[in-house]
């Protein structure tokens, strides 16, 4: 979809990872198979996954393994050991990335792909350097139902640069599986619940985003994912969200609001606002 051969001369010279230029062949970025990220696992009151449970059965339906990739977590056996049980109500086996010995193996025999929340610029290090990175992309781009979560939410985008970690650990690049054409980012504050100067302090940080690089950035507040199905993209759950895009004033979004639209993003990374 992104940045592969076939898309022309323009998007071959843009493989220099470390520039990390990206650029979507118009029209390419519809047509994905099936993807929901997620803000968050935890919703109060609720256990992991509680609140979205009816939309994963509906993902994950016809799926029998599902590939766990926990990299971005500080404990991945643990974290696999909790999506496990919570998965378990679907009767879908979950096999976990890093405990196998070929993790690419194992997407091969996976219906479905599941990564994880934790750390963005650890979960990117390990998918590039295990190669799970395309192998992930080509399946998705095939069919293969993704859940994201969090910075497994991140991950789907064309890069991380809208993460709100810590670059603990240094990736080759910050260019992701570019699943969608836009960016997303988790745990955007919502007004209730943390007032209106922490969606001040994180618009600042988005809009510095955007300064330099023309790309609409869906704010998911907790409770809330984004949908995309075939050539549609919805928000769902219990909250909503709001779009930055650079020039107009925030956007807020609702549960059930159509994105389409937002798969025709043709997104520009370095390019700086005049
Ligand atoms: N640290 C987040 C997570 O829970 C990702 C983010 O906030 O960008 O995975």
């Amino acid at each position: 979809m992104y940045d592969r051969p076939g898309c022309g001369t323009a998007v071959r010279a843009l493989r220099d990872r470390n520039a990390e230029v990206l650029r979507v062949c118009p029209g390419e970025a519809r047509g994905v198979g099936d993807l929901m990220l997620l803000s968050n696992s935890f919703s109060p009151g609720q256990g992991p996954l509680e609140h979205a449970m009816d939309a994963l059965a509906a993902l994950l339906a016809g799926c029998r393994r599902v590939l766990f990739v926990p990299y971005a977590g500080s404990d991945p056996d643990a974290y696999t050991d909790a999506m496990r049980d919570v998965l378990a109500v679907l009767e879908v086996q979950v096999t976990a990335a890093h405990r196998a010995p070929d993790p690419i193996e194992a997407l091969a025999g996976a219906d479905a792909v599941f990564v994880g929340g934790g750390n963005s610029f650890r979960l990117l290090r390990a998918v590039q350097r295990n190669g799970l990175l395309p192998a992930i992309r080509n399946r998705v781009q095939t069919g293969m139902p993704y859940l994201g979560v969090s910075a497994g939410a991140n991950l789907a985008c064309p890069s991380i640069r809208t993460t709100n970690d810590m670059p603990i650990v240094q990736p080759a690049s910050l260019t992701a599986l570019a699943l969608i054409p836009f960016q997303v980012n988790p745990h955007y504050p919502a007004a209730l619940r943390d007032g209106a100067s922490a969606i001040e302090a994180r618009d600042a940080r988005l809009r510095e985003f955007l300064e330099e690089n023309d790309v609409p950035v869906l704010g998911l507040c907790e409770g809330a994912w984004l949908h995309v199905h075939g050539t549609q993209a919805h928000i769902g759950g219990t909250a909503g969200g709001r779009i930055l895009t650079r020039g107009n004033e925030p956007r807020a979004v609702h549960p059930g609001d159509n994105l389409t639209a937002l798969l025709d993003t043709h997104p520009r990374y370095d390019s700086p606002a005049p």
